[in-house]
């Protein structure tokens, strides 16, 4: 079995398209690669199944490109969607098939939970946009503010912030949120996501997410509500 990164093969779990259902560019139609192993376990993970390191399928770059292709030449794509499990932990290989996404005309939309920034470093000059989750202590069980602080001066200019809210999100959690976003950009959009897909988690009440945005609007540039919405359609 190849690791991934080891032998300069990605480990894949799923290769398809479909309507991004999340974030700043909800709506388009994009390829999407997800690639296995997460360094975390959220309480409302929707991917469990990728994140094992060892998860899916070893995939040479010509693999992955002829597979991107099929779907290019059936539909007409803006981006290709990098997402996971966490897809920065195969960072190394990234850098070559982002470049040939953008010679294909199209754009690359990193997907990470924003913990991982040396690695982040290496792939940022090749996305054009990065949908950097920040990880909620009652999410994960642990602290990662400094981490995300460290993943968000990287590449302020090419990230938006997006924030899962569940009904176990507490206020000073969501201060922290804010602080976290004066402290690295003001001008990072910052993305509420009620969470529509949570395992055993209770979903936030409408009350505390209307709070939550005012809150952050009265203090920061570009705040959105914008909930998930492939789940709501049905879609992968
Ligand atoms: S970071 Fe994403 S893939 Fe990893 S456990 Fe959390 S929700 Fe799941």
């Amino acid at each position: 079995m190849s690791r991934s990164g080891q032998d300069g093969t990605l480990r894949v779990t799923e290769v398809f398209s479909s309507l991004q259902g999340e974030g700043l560019w909800l709506g388009q139609r994009h390829a999407f690669v997800r690639l296995a192993g997460c360094n975390l376990r959220c309480r409302y993970c929707d991917s469990a199944r990728a994140r094992p390191l060892d998860a899916g399928r070893p995939m040479s770059n010509l693999a992955l490109k002829t597979e991107l292709k099929r779907l290019f030449g059936a539909r007409r794509h803006a981006a290709v969607s990098w997402t996971g499990g966490e897809p920065l932990l195969q960072a190394r290989l990234l850098p070559p098939l982002m470049e040939w996404v953008r010679a294909q005309g199209l754009k690359n939309l990193l997907e990470t939970n924003g913990t991982m920034a040396a690695a982040f470093r290496e792939v940022a000059p090749f996305c054009d946009l990065a949908s950097v989750d920040i990880k909620l202590p009652t999410a994960t069980g642990s602290e990662r503010w400094s981490e995300h602080l460290e993943f968000l001066r990287i590449a302020p200019e090419r990230c938006f912030v997006k924030v899962v809210l569940t009904a176990r999100t507490t206020k000073a959690e969501w201060r922290q949120v804010i602080r976290l976003m004066q402290e690295s950009s003001p001008n990072i959009p910052l993305v509420l996501q009620p969470a529509t897909t949570c395992g055993d988690e209770e979903p936030a009440a409408p009350e505390a997410v209307v709070a939550y945005l005012r809150q952050a609007s009265a203090l920061l540039k570009d705040v959105r509500l914008i909930p998930q919405w492939h789940p709501v359609w049905g879609l992968p």
